[in-house]
């Protein structure tokens, strides 16, 4: 029996995952590669930090979608491609062989040119490590009486609301003692956002005492200090890092063809330009017409990659797909309030958080207990 390997629980694999729960596909096994039973929504865990979710609000349980879909799950991540012997290596030291590869493995995290990074911040990335670290610093932060200095370095979307959901947390908590600053390459946060959102959201920082140091780079982190290539070093008790999304190597050093920052090159099918047989998408995949890494086009990606593959595995030719143009920013501000961000218009209110809360919270339940209480109801 032929076999199709996912590589990944992300967005799009989510897609595929529930298409094959509907739908078997005849003549295939399927195998999903995952270093992890559950996904944790990144929409979500600003407000999973703020205190207003509980993790298991934001998971979705990859081995419940495995099973709905009689599909075998293996737990462990690739670390390489063989791509003569259509072989996937994984940490676990097995060999997964393939006849046709999805790959929707997300970012790494930044770092990589960051000397110290590693060893003295902590990534955001995988969530997962972040989701066991989160609540150890938290004792850090309550065990420590005198000032503590919580640097959040990177201030994309994901930075500036981690650190207003950190503020909210140390308000509901009694964490006076918390200074946080936010510290982001360009003058003004919201790196990747145009118009007016991000003078509004520098006002907001600074109106709830969040310290911002705009147009920095920082050249290396220290045990206690972030270095810059030009201006002072900030100190830190923690530093939390969400410096953008890094190609993972392994695409690369197999020969798959890839951009400049190694992510893999993909025709409009989602095929990879010099494999065919391996479809790529989400963060890890370069469209032929590059867009932001952004949930928005890995959710989005996911019917059509799941089309595509059943497409493939029936002998049909798969369809082109071109990415929406732009995506829209829903960024909470903690205080369960957010910021619609469109092209250059932007909004901000309860009515957002309400908005973006009600998209999230639809996002994990279409993949959890309920939908398949739905779907067991309809047979
Ligand atoms: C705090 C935060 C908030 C965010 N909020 C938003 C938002 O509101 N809206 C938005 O559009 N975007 C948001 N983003 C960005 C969004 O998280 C990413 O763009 C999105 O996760 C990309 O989806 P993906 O499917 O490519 O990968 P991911 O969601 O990262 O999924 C990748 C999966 O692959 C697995 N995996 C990783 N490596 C391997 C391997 N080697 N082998 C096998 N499996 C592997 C991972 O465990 C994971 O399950 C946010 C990011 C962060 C950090």
């Amino acid at each position: 029996m032929k076999q199709l390997v996912l590589l990944g629980g992300g967005h799009a694999h989510l897609a595929v995952l529930k298409d094959l729960a509907e739908r078997p596909l005849e003549g295939w096994q399927v195998l999903l590669v995952t270093p992890f039973r559950r996904q944790i929504y990144s929409g979500m865990l600003p407000g999973w930090v703020a205190g207003h979710y509980a993790i298991d609000d934001c998971a979705i349980a990859l081995d419940t979608l495995a099973k709905r879909a009689r599909i075998e799950i293996s737990l462990t991540a690739c670390t390489g491609l063989n791509l003569s012997a259509n072989t996937v290596a994984c940490t676990d030291g097995t060999t997964v062989h393939f006849d046709l590869l999805s790959i929707d493995t997300g970012p790494e995290p930044a770092l990589g040119n960051l000397p110290g990074a590693l060893e003295h911040a902590l990534p955001i990335r995988p969530i997962e490590g972040f989701v066991a670290a989160w609540p150890v610093l938290v004792k850090r932060i309550v065990a420590q009486s005198n000032s503590f200095e919580l640097a959040v370095l990177g201030a994309g979307a994901a930075g500036v609301e981690l650190a207003l959901a950190i503020h909210r947390r140390a308000l509901t908590e009694g964490w006076s003692h918390v200074r946080i600053t936010l510290i982001g390459s360009d003058a003004l946060p919201l790196e990747g956002v145009a118009g007016r959102a991000r003078l509004d959201l520098a006002r907001l920082l600074a109106q709830r005492s969040i310290r911002w140091i705009g147009e920095r780079r920082a050249m290396r982190i220290a045990p206690k200090q972030i270095e810059f290539e030009q201006g002072a070093s900030v100190e830190f008790d923690a530093c939390i890092a969400l410096t953008g999304a890094a190609a993972p190597s392994w695409p690369r050093t197999a020969g798959m063809a890839t951009d400049a920052c190694g992510f893999i090159r993909v025709a409009s099918t989602l095929q990879a330009t010099l494999h065919p047989h391996i479809l790529a998408a989400g963060d890890v995949a370069a469209y032929e017409n590059p867009r932001p890494k952004s949930g928005v086009f890995a959710v989005r990606a996911g019917p059509v990659l799941a089309k595509n593959l059943r497409a493939l595995c029936e002998g049909e030719p798969p369809q082109p797909w071109s990415p929406q143009q732009r995506a829209l920013y829903l960024i909470s501000t903690g205080d369960q309030q957010a910021v619609a961000a469109w092209g250059r218009w932007s909004w901000r209110g309860a009515w957002v958080w309400r908005w973006k809360d009600r998209i999230d919270r639809q996002f994990v339940a279409g993949f959890g207990a309920d939908h398949a209480r739905g779907e067991k109801d309809k047979t």
